[in-house]
Order: C-alpha cells, then sequence, then structure tokens
C-alpha cells in the first residue's frame, strides 16, 4: 500500500475499532509493515481478522499475517449466501464525502455480529472493493 492507502486503511479499521490510531505516527509503522501488500489484499484481511476473531484491535503484523496467507476462507465460512454481505454478516458503507463506516448486514450473518448498527438499503451499489456506495 502507499502511504495514503494504509491512512485510508486505518481509517475503515477505525469505523470498527473505534480506539485505533490513524495519526502520522500510526501510519508510518503500519506502512513499514504492509508496504509490500496491497490495498485489496489487506482489506479482505482486515474482513477476516473481524469474522474470525476480531475481539482486540488488530496489530499490522495481524493484517500482514492473513494477507500473506490464503483468505479463501472466508468464502468457506459462509453461513448463510448473501449479496449484501457476500456472507460476512458485515457492511461497509462509503459516504459521498469517502467517510467510512460499517455495519452488521440485515440477513442472517449479520445477526452473528452484535453491537454493530443494523444496515438496511433499498438499493446495493458496490464500488470496487466491496463497499456499498451512498
Ligand atoms: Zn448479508
Amino acid at each position: 500500500m502507499r502511504e495514503t492507502e494504509t491512512k485510508a486503511f486505518l481509517e475503515k479499521a477505525k469505523g470498527i475499532y473505534s480506539r485505533m490510531s490513524s495519526n502520522e505516527f500510526a501510519v508510518e509503522i503500519w506502512h513499514k509493515v504492509l508496504e509490500n501488500v496491497s490495498y485489496d489484499k489487506c482489506y479482505k484481511a482486515l474482513i477476516k481478522y473481524i469474522t474470525d476473531d476480531g475481539s482486540h484491535d488488530p496489530k499490522p503484523g495481524d493484517i500482514l499475517r492473513i494477507a500473506q496467507s490464503t483468505y479463501e476462507e472466508i468464502i468457506k465460512r459462509e453461513r448463510t449466501p448473501c449479496d449484501k454481505c457476500r456472507g460476512t454478516g458485515y457492511i461497509f458503507l462509503i459516504g459521498k464525502d469517502g467517510h467510512e463506516s460499517a455495519g452488521a448486514c440485515d440477513c442472517e450473518n449479520g445477526q452473528a455480529n452484535p453491537g454493530l448498527p443494523v444496515i438496511t438499503k433499498f438499493s446495493y451499489k458496490f464500488d470496487g472493493l466491496g463497499r456499498v456506495t451512498n
């Protein structure tokens, strides 16, 4: 990831792990660890981290470890096929201003994610990273 992508990635992670920092220092550390991993891979690794355990704030090493392993298990773990969350139970929203937030899908998978706001929309438009655009 480029440094700007690392910052965007941290902002996304913060949507779920609000205690995480995305200040300059944090970006620098995460960037050093994930420099050679694409944004797309990091993003998928983050989702896998969230769906596998997700109870603690992820460390750069956690994302690196998952990104370096295969993440096909996301699909294997799918409980109920769902076009909206692709079986993860999570919906990532991106607003017109670029602000990202996360919520639980209103399908069966989403019910396994208590504590997150349930997202219900009339239509779901996805961007290239699987985020729902407003
Ligand atoms: Zn769903």
